[in-house]
């Protein structure tokens, strides 16, 4: 039986086991790892080429090993991959992949309310190798992020399209839409930047962007640097995990900064919205149709030109840069979800239906900072929890 078992080595899960090592955890003895990847990386490791140190947000130093950075034109996928492969050895962290957590069945009364039985083991079947084995643990830290979750709203017609239809993990290189009338659907940072660059030379034939409201500019770039910027939007997004509700992406708390790039691409009409399609046929949306007006107190007005209402588009592609839902399928055997579909979660990282799980790089840790913080915080409260 294991004291603590990781599900996921991403940032998140690095930096639980980095936490627990110091505490006096043995990896592979008394704590274990699992990642469903191939290799380490975690999200990072599948981004595309042209996402690269100078265009991510940022990306911050894993506890206890800072990152190297060679210079801002090295594609972030391979810089990670290398940087989380060389702190797991650093550490020996013993991570075991590719192995998938495919759920997690618990004994007893998790909440530790006394209500129930006394709380068991959990048992964590994986599967690896494409053979399905069972571990138990006292503790679990679930810090499986969101990539292997993508999004697609549905939207009637949707699978009567014939044109090609991806969504933001399935993207390689603008070079896949050369010539190609390109629908680029969401309003988030991904979107922005995949408009930008199916726009350079070699890229699609056109673009319309569509998000369902006008764009969320806001008046200020940022870093993860920003400080209070950071705190602002983590404050947001706490409120909702504390209530069990479930919790907004980062991304549409944060607004999209006025970077001149961006504001550049406004002009021109590449960052321009058209609103949000409401029907799909076989080759061409149809929108239906905003208030012009909804946009007159953006900080930029100019982004925002909805489409009347039926105007149908011809495209070729439907890109759906629609966001991410949280991984966390494997903890349904827990029943941790409130009638509303989140998780509550105290003190970043705590899920309050039962005290054997415990959550970083949810809700308001979902960001390269917070995803620090919560495997930091979560080591902790294992480590704590064990000795109770
Ligand atoms: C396109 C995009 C760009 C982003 N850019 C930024 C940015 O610039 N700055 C920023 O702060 N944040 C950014 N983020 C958010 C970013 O994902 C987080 O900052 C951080 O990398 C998440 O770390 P994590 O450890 O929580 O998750 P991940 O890096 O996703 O790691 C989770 C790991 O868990 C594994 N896993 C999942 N499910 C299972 C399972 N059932 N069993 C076993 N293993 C499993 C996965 O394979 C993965 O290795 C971005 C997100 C996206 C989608």
């Amino acid at each position: 039986m294991y004291s603590v078992v990781i599900v996921g080595a991403g940032q998140a899960g690095l930096a639980a086991a980095h936490a627990l090592v110091r505490r006096g955890f043995t990896p592979g003895r008394d704590m274990l790892v699992l990642d469903g990847n191939d290799g380490p990386g975690g999200a990072w490791r599948h981004r595309w080429d042209s996402l690269t140190l100078g265009r991510a947000h940022g990306i911050a130093d894993l506890p206890g090993m800072p990152m190297p950075r060679p210079g801002a034109g090295v594609p972030a996928s391979e810089l990670v991959a290398e940087y989380y492969g060389s702190y797991e050895d650093t550490f020996d962290l013993q991570v075991v992949r590719p192995a998938r957590v495919i759920r997690v069945d618990g004994d007893g009364d998790g909440d530790g309310t006394g209500d129930g039985d006394t709380p068991g083991p959990l048992t964590v079947t994986v599967v690896a190798d494409g053979t399905c084995t069972r571990l138990r643990t006292r503790m679990l830290i679930s810090a499986t992020g969101t990539w292997t979750h993508p999004y697609i709203p549905y939207i009637p017609g949707i699978d009567r399209f014939t044109g090609r239809q991806l969504h933001t993990v399935d993207y390689t290189r603008k070079e896949d839409f050369a010539g190609q009338r390109v629908l680029v659907a969401g309003g988030g940072l991904s979107a922005v930047q995949f408009l930008l660059e199916l726009n350079e030379p070699g890229g699609a034939a056109s673009t319309v962007w569509a998000t369902r409201r006008p764009p969320g500019f806001v008046d200020r770039t940022f870093s993860n640097d920003d400080g209070a910027w950071g705190r602002d939007v983590e404050r947001r997004v706490r409120a909702d995990t504390e209530r069990g509700r479930r919790p907004a992406s980062v991304v549409h708390n944060t607004g999209i900064p006025a970077l001149p790039e961006y504001l550049d691409a406004v002009a021109a009409g590449t960052l321009v919205s058209r609103g949000m399609f409401t029907r799909i046929d076989d080759s061409a949306v149809t929108f239906g149709g905003a208030d012009p007006a909804d946009g007159k107190e953006l900080v930029q007005p100019g982004s925002w030109r909805p489409f009347p209402a039926g105007h149908r588009e011809p495209v070729d592609v439907i890109f759906w840069n629609t966001g991410f839902r949280p991984a966390l399928n494997h903890l349904s055997p827990l029943h941790l979800r409130e009638p509303g579909g989140g998780i509550t979660v105290a003190n970043e990282v705590e899920v309050v239906r039962d005290r054997r799980v415990l959550l970083a790089g949810y809700g308001s840790t979902a960001s390269t900072v917070g995803a620090n913080r919560a495997g930091r915080l979560a080591g902790r409260v294992a480590a704590e929890r064990l000795v109770e």
